[in-house]
């Protein structure tokens, strides 16, 4: 099916709609979920234009695995969880809802209910504090890299 240039995430990547930004590179940009499952759910998306993983180029799907796996590295240790969820569907029927390709990072505790997909709006203030921790981690790992 051809892409929608319309999808909620393309119109993100084009700042046509809001987003609380914790990441950006040339290729990937990642994003707080606005109706998080977990608190400090996180959303990585490549800028390429493609629908899922099987449309996606070899170096989009590296680029975007990359800075999941960054991301996953900063929610450990911006949340300290117990353990990660990193999550991809690819189509309607495997449960994906917005059709521009993402990983989905979740800070996971043994015990802690994983709130429905896709279901509630998080609370903005918690969110955007959530946001602050992984951008201070990130920052931080930003420094240890240089
Ligand atoms: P999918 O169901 O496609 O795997 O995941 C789509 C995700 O995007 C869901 O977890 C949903 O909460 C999130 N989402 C949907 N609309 C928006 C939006 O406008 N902004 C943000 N930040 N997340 C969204």
């Amino acid at each position: 099916m051809a892409y929608d240039n319309n999808n909620v995430f393309a119109r993100i990547l084009r700042d046509e709609l809001p987003s609380i930004r914790v990441y950006e590179d040339e290729y990937t940009v990642a994003f707080m979920d606005i109706m998080p499952q977990a608190p400090g759910h996180v959303l990585v998306i490549p800028k390429e234009a493609a629908e899922t993983l099987l449309d996606l180029s070899d170096d989009g799907a590296r680029a975007v695995i990359s800075t999941t796996r960054h991301l996953a590295i900063a929610a450990k240790q911006a949340f300290a969880p117990q353990g990660i969820l990193v999550a991809q569907m690819n189509g309607a029927a495997a449960g994906q809802t917005v059709p521009h390709i993402h990983f989905h990072v979740i800070p996971r505790n043994a015990g802690q209910e994983v709130l429905a997909h896709a279901a509630e709006k998080g609370d903005m203030a918690e969110l955007v504090a959530n946001a602050e921790k992984l951008r201070k981690v990130l920052a931080e790992m930003a420094k240890d890299e240089a």
